[in-house]
């Protein structure tokens, strides 16, 4: 695949008189050049409030930010362009689901599903779900390479279960998730499916009608796009049962001083004055993608790139891979691993020496990482300006570490 590092101007940038090798994409993505000139010619030509003024510029601003809505659409095969809400990413949208449906529709003797390798995104919400609601949250078990034991699918996908939320692709060791066969169980047993794909809309082709789930979110910010502008995809068949999250300008059909009427789906969901400029970021991140990347030599790259680390790593004494290293090398795009007695963050800091970005942590995945037993550990993750070249001066750094 061509590497395409030329468009993006961060990529020029040295530390220490090393070419940066960007190796965090798992946490946010580079811009390329084309995104940063989308977003300041919208602010120094087209900027206008939205869905508000009848003026010329107001209604180009709605145009072009409505037009991103068909956009995102049709990247990941939504039906309905209405089916796309504008939020301010994966947290902010699994947040939304949790206020705007969940706490509605949950009740005591209920069930939560989500994984042991959740995101604190993916979690946090649905404990507090459980305790306002008295629902009652479960999980699917991790087994110590960090995949899923769905043995017990049947027990844990049961009349009960109201809700199952459940990540895509792991973003603390790249575990990608059968989430066709939870899906098929829920469906059985008439639970919703809420998608957490935030590791795996940026590096593959989604279709939300082949995957058949009500609920599915993703964050801009790691293909290509801005921070600030999120998206929350829901089915038309939840709409109705979706209240307000927040209450405000931009939702509001009429309004009294004692009472007010709403906008259906997405507007009820956008409330106050979006994130315009973002959007239209967004907007011109899939251009991108659609003009320059075909998404299976993405995949097959990244985990190329994948597979050459796991194999150098497991060159080095005192490297423990975590995650599944077969399944990383043919479809992976993140390697996470640790150093005996060396803290993920200093190696991550040492590297950082050699001009390489990498994360050092518990991912925001902290039971998790308990779970399989480490604190934090490092974690390298690939997108489409990486290279070979990259991997090697990683391995490299790492072979002079003394253990
Ligand atoms: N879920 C997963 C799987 C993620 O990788 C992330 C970002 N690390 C999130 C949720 C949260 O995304 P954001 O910080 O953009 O809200």
């Amino acid at each position: 695949m061509k590497i395409l590092k030329k468009d993006f101007p961060i990529l020029n940038y040295s530390v220490n008189g090393n070419p940066l090798a960007y190796l965090d994409n798992a946490s946010t993505s580079q811009k390329p050049q084309q995104v940063i000139e989308a977003i300041s010619n919208f602010y120094a030509g087209n900027y206008a409030n939205v869905h508000r003024g009848v003026y010329t510029l107001a209604e180009e601003a709605t145009r072009m930010y409505e037009d991103v809505r068909v956009q995102v659409a049709s990247l990941i095969g939504a039906q309905d362009p209405r089916e796309i809400i504008f939020t301010h990413g994966t947290t902010d949208s699994i947040n939304m689901v949790a206020a705007s449906w969940a706490l509605g529709h949950c009740k005591q003797g209920d069930e939560i599903l989500v994984s042991e390798l959740e995101h604190h995104a993916n979690l946090l919400p649905w404990q507090r779900v459980a305790k306002q609601t008295g629902a009652q949250l479960k999980f699917i078990p991790v087994r110590a390479d960090g995949t899923l034991d769905m043995s017990n699918l049947d027990q844990l996908i049961n009349k009960k279960t109201k809700l199952v939320a459940i990540t895509h692709v792991s973003n603390a060791v790249g575990t990608r998730v059968d989430i066709k066969t939870i899906i098929a169980h829920a469906r059985a047993v008439g639970a919703k499916v809420l998608i957490d794909a935030a590791q795996s809309v940026p590096h593959q082709r989604i279709n939300v009608a082949e995957i058949d789930c009500d609920f599915l979110v993703f964050s801009p910010h790691k293909m290509l796009g801005p921070t600030g502008v999120g998206v929350l995809y829901a089915h038309k068949r939840m709409h109705d049962e979706m209240q307000a999250y927040q209450l405000g300008g931009g939702m509001v059909y009429e309004a009294t001083y004692q009472d007010a009427t709403f906008l259906p789906v997405p507007q009820l969901l956008e409330a106050g004055t979006p994130p315009i400029a973002q959007v239209i970021g967004l907007g011109a991140a899939i251009e991108y993608l659609e003009d320059n990347v075909d998404f299976g030599a993405l995949a097959e790259h990244e985990a190329s790139l994948c597979g050459q680390l796991i194999e150098g790593l497991n060159q080095i004494p005192g490297i423990t891979i975590l995650g599944p290293q077969d399944e990383l090398k043919i479809s992976g795009h993140m390697v996470s691993f640790v150093v005996k007695n060396m803290h993920a963050h200093d190696v991550a800091a040492y590297l950082d020496t050699y001009g390489i970005a990498v994360r050092a942590g518990h991912h925001c995945a902290q039971p998790f990482a308990r779970k399989l037993g480490y604190d934090a550990s490092i974690r390298v993750s690939f997108y489409l300006y990486n290279s070979g070249d990259e991997v090697e001066r990683c391995l490299e750094a790492l072979n002079k570490i003394s253990i």
